[in-house]
């Protein structure tokens, strides 16, 4: 059996007594799309921010390319990992958020050269070639010297995505990358997330945009007060729905 690139395992997760993650397993194989839709606050985010371990976990386990998230095994034993081995673990899964997080007095091109200068040691020169190559690849070359600000917010979240990137990561998590964006924006993300998955991106995708979902997706996970209320192909489960919660929900965003 092939390793799936992403295995969660029975993962509960409570801030304080509000138990969110009540037992989510999931597998992700390599290049695989999840699409994880489902109500505000239904743990979502917590779900996506424990795979790369911006939270701890309660119980269960996650493997990203059959490496164990914030712990190590020795024989029977498991402990916690130092935060510099956290820190190399984490270089490995990409995340785009909501909001962009660039940094607001560096160019385009500097935001997506920080991480490999920064992080990884990468000579300026090699990371600019590089960084440069990935503004292409979001369409974003001709922008490569402005600021955040004079960015449109899609720009902005194409910018993101080429940082992420340029980390080359294992993985990529998304968490509604389009919910702060125009309307008229939205698409030109979506289409640089498509071109991702297309050349074989592993991805988790947390998003409300259901033709995204039917189109590039190859599962979708409805989650609902912790749990995975329903799953499987998108376009069987958007066709015929068969929970009630799940049914309700997309009357809402569809
Ligand atoms: P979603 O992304 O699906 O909207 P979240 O994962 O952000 O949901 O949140 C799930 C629940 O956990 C919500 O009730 C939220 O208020 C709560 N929550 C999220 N993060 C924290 C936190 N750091 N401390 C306390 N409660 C939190
Ligand atoms: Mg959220």
């Amino acid at each position: 059996m092939v390793e799936p690139k992403v295995r969660i395992r029975s993962v509960r997760k409570c801030f304080g007594s509000v138990e969110v993650l009540k037992g989510i397993s999931l597998d992700v194989p390599e290049g695989g799309v999840v699409c994880v839709v489902g109500p505000s606050g239904s743990g979502k985010s917590t779900l996506l921010r424990c795979v790369n371990r911006l939270e701890t976990i309660d119980s269960g386990r996650i493997w990203v390319d059959g490496d164990l998230i914030g712990y190590a095994e020795q024989g029977d034993r498991i402990h916690h990992l130092r935060p510099a081995q956290l820190c190399r673990q984490r270089q490995d899964i990409g995340m785009v958020f909501q909001r962009f997080h660039l940094f607001p007095h560096r160019t385009a091109l500097e935001n997506v050269m920080e991480g490999p200068v920064v992080v990884k040691g990468v000579a300026r020169g090699q990371a600019r070639k590089r960084a440069l190559e990935l503004l292409e690849r979001v369409d974003l070359a001709d922008r490569a010297d402005h600021y955040p600000a004079q960015l449109s917010g899609g720009q902005q979240q194409r910018v993101a995505i080429a940082r992420s990137l340029a980390m080359d990561p294992k993985l990529m998590l998304f968490d509604e990358p389009t919910s702060a964006l125009d309307p008229e924006l939205v698409q030109e993300v979506l289409s640089v997330m498509r071109d991702l998955a297309a050349s074989g991106m592993t991805m988790m995708v947390v998003t409300h945009e259901m033709g995204f979902a039917r189109e590039v997706g190859d599962n979708l996970i409805f989650i609902d007060g912790g749990v995975i209320v329903e799953q499987g192909h998108p376009r069987d489960v958007l066709a015929n729905p068969r929970h009630e919660r799940f049914r309700a929900f997309l009357g809402q965003v569809l």
